[in-house]
């Protein structure tokens, strides 16, 4: 049963508060845990078992009608802008600003920063607040392996654009064992240097992964050891809804890690996501995807479709889904 006097909310006392948009399901990277290596080498593509043939892909106006029937009914307090890689977005400073005038202050954005450089500061300016950047190496060769692009500095140069310019940065980095795991270290001490948090993230049964993670799986325990054998580390009190766990590290920062294989955190998930061609997605492990706007006329039903996209929710642990993260956005 799911009560609508709170807003609409789960058995558990979850609702949606979080929208996580990916504005495009392009990308000019090629990472080896989101695209598969075939028989032919890279940039094989699964196809999206969600996407239509005919469907087209959303454009501003289109994007912020739909957020804004989500928002007059769940009342969002946070929206992440993602992709693929949402710096390929045509309009992106254009619809954070749509965004902030429905009033939604807290914007984020999740990119691979290859495209950032000198582009910060406007970005800032239409309203955005904060910003995750992808970087899983900071030796050339391995972020090269990693990414499938040989152009790291592009990337360093995109986080100091966006420290200059007064974001609130965080880094990314997944680790896989035997690939990245010896980059966690000077991950982290980069990360110290610059004062900026970075989370570490285990991998997840996404896209090709999801039948097989084929033994490149390290754990949030696997991490710590890491870490431990050089620093010593105090637990940091978890947010409600937080994705990360957060240790601090005497003289460097804090750091995190996302550890939805090992340390699910799917108890107080307060997410509702929407891919690029306005399809509404309750949970990462469900690949039903309900496009809102075509309800958009009836409040009574759009009401019904988002209670049916939170019972989509896991009770307890991400199952994966072998849709590929460049099409729901992570
Ligand atoms: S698997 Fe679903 S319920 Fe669990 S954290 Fe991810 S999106 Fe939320």
């Amino acid at each position: 049963m799911v009560d609508v006097s709170e807003g609409i909310t789960d058995r558990f006392g979850r609702k949606f508060e979080k929208l996580r948009v990916s504005l495009i399901n392009e990308c000019n990277f090629a990472c080896t845990y989101c695209v598969s290596d075939d028989a032919n080498g890279r940039n094989h593509l699964e196809p999206n078992i969600n996407t239509a043939p005919h469907q087209k892909r959303l454009n501003t106006r289109e994007f912020i009608e739909s957020i804004t029937l989500v928002h007059d009914i769940v009342n969002l307090k946070s929206i992440r802008l993602t992709g693929g890689e949402p710096l390929l977005y045509p309009d992106l400073a254009g619809i954070i600003r749509e965004i902030k005038l429905l009033g939604i202050d807290d914007i984020r954005l999740t990119t691979n920063a290859y495209y950032l450089k000198d582009k910060s500061v406007e970005l800032k300016q239409s309203g955005l607040r904060a910003i995750n950047i992808s970087l899983d190496a900071v030796d050339g060769e391995i972020f090269r392996m990693m990414s499938g692009n040989q152009r790291m500095q592009r990337v360093l140069d995109g986080v100091d654009d966006a420290l200059d310019a007064g974001l609130d940065v965080k880094l990314n980095a997944v680790i896989m064992k035997g690939k990245n795991d010896n980059q966690i270290i000077p991950l982290l001490r980069y990360a110290g240097h610059k004062g900026i948090d970075i989370r570490y993230l285990e991998l997840m049964k996404m896209g090709h992964l999801y039948h097989h993670m084929d033994g490149f799986f390290f754990s949030q325990q696997n991490i710590l050891d890491v870490i431990q054998a050089n620093y010593f580390i105090t637990e940091v009190s978890r947010k409600k809804s937080s994705t990360s766990n957060y240790w601090n590290v005497p003289g460097i920062g804090n750091f995190g890690i996302i550890a939805n294989e090992s340390v699910p955190f799917c108890g107080d998930c307060n997410r509702l996501r929407m891919d690029s061609f306005g399809n509404f997605y309750g949970c990462l492990s469900s690949s039903v995807g309900i496009p809102l706007m075509k309800e958009s006329g009836n409040r009574e039903k759009t009401v019904d479709s988002l209670k049916r996209l939170l019972s989509y929710k896991q009770s307890h642990h991400f199952k994966g889904n072998e849709m590929t993260m460049r099409y729901i956005g992570g």
